[in-house]
Parts: C-alpha cells; structure tokens; sequence
C-alpha cells in the first residue's frame, strides 16, 4: 500500500504541473483561435483548469503532503507541439488537434489517479479525481464537435480547396452509369477491334497481294 502510495502522489505531482502548464498554453491558443466557438472553448477550459488545480491541492491535503509540482514531460511537450502550430498558423484543425491530445493525456493521467485512489481507499480523493476526469472527457467531446464544424467549413484548413472533396464524392454516384456504359464499350470494343484485325488486316493483304498480282 505504500509503494501505491508513492506511486499516487509521484503521478499527482506530474499532473498538478501538467495542469500548470495548460493553464499557461490555453490563453495562448484562445488567441490563435480563428473560430469563435473554439476561442469560447479554450477560455471557458482554462477557467475550468484553474478549478482543477484547486481541487488537486485539496487532493495533496487528504494526504497531508505539501502542494508540491513535478516536472511534467508529457505535457511539455504537448504543449511544445501546440505552440510550434499556432507559430507556424496552421490553423483551428490543428489547433484542436493539439488540446485534443492534451485533454487524452489529462484524461489517462486522472483515469489512473482515481482507480489508484480507490483502491486506497481515499473516497473523497476519487470524487475530487472524478468531477475533474468528467470536465476533461466533456472538454475532449466538446473539441469534437467543434472539430466537425471547423472541418466541414474550412475555416482552419490553410491552402484548402472546398471544391477538391465533393467532387470525387459526386463522381461514384454517376458512375453506375458511366461504368456499365464503358463496360458495355469495353466488351464490345475487343470483339469489334478482333473483327477488324481478323476481317480487316487478312483481306487487305490478300486484296494487296491479289492487286499486285493482277
Ligand atoms: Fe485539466
Ligand atoms: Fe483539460
């Protein structure tokens, strides 16, 4: 139970700062955001982030351990990636994208927590754990669906041609036609290319050599 423990509080540690440092990424997403949803979306999770920090100080308190950060790796460098796309304006998709990867993180990081609680024995500490692990799959839904919009409007795609995906979508829906059409050419087509090899070329060499001849 003490190596849990340990355990507990080393993963505690690490996502206490991985809170940190989305509470300092998301303004800086808000602001790259181009859609208007998304920018909701990115200032309403950092509202909701510095929530999560609370609650995870009140977590270090059931344990009566020091409110104590650990370098977070992961997050670093998710957080790396974000940026590198809002410097390199690669737009709302990627954007989402990125927190997307963040929340799943978050959301790995709290699922573990809150069984490890559990299994301590900590039913306060699971609560806390489970408001916070529900916000991060809500969060995580919710960048779904704007997702879908932002994808299917284009506003995120940089160089993106609209016209480029209906076209091949409108394509298989006439071509039943089209295709029986060219089967019926394509097998006719050899039947009539061997007709004329067979009654074309033999009788103009014998028309040839029997015009010659005469
Ligand atoms: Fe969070
Ligand atoms: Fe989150």
């Amino acid at each position: 139970m003490s190596a849990l423990r340990e355990a507990f509080l080393d993963e505690l540690k690490d996502l206490l700062d991985a809170e940190l440092q989305l509470l300092k990424a998301l303004p800086k997403m808000a602001e790259a955001a181009q859609n208007d949803g998304l920018r909701v979306a990115f200032q309403e999770h950092g509202g909701q982030t510095a929530n999560q920090i609370k609650r995870l100080g009140q977590v270090f308190a059931a344990f009566e351990e020091p409110v104590r950060g650990k370098k977070c790796k992961g997050m670093k460098g998710l957080v790396e990636e974000a940026q590198e796309l809002i410097e390199e304006d690669e737009g709302d998709a990627a954007l989402i994208a990125a927190a997307q990867k963040a929340e799943h993180y978050e959301i790995a990081a709290y699922g573990t927590l809150m069984s490890w609680a559990i299994a301590l024995g900590q039913d306060n500490v699971t609560q806390l754990l489970r408001e916070t692990l529900e916000e991060e799959k809500a969060t995580d839904k919710k960048l779904t669906v704007i997702a879908q919009t932002v994808v299917n409007t284009h506003d995120s795609l940089r160089d993106a041609e609209p016209k480029e995906a209906p076209t091949p979508r409108r394509k298989p829906k006439s071509r039943p036609s089209d295709s029986q059409t060219r089967k019926r050419r394509s097998t006719k087509r050899p039947s009539a290319t061997r007709g004329k090899t067979k009654s074309g070329k033999a009788p103009r060499s014998k028309r040839l050599r029997s015009g010659k001849r005469k």
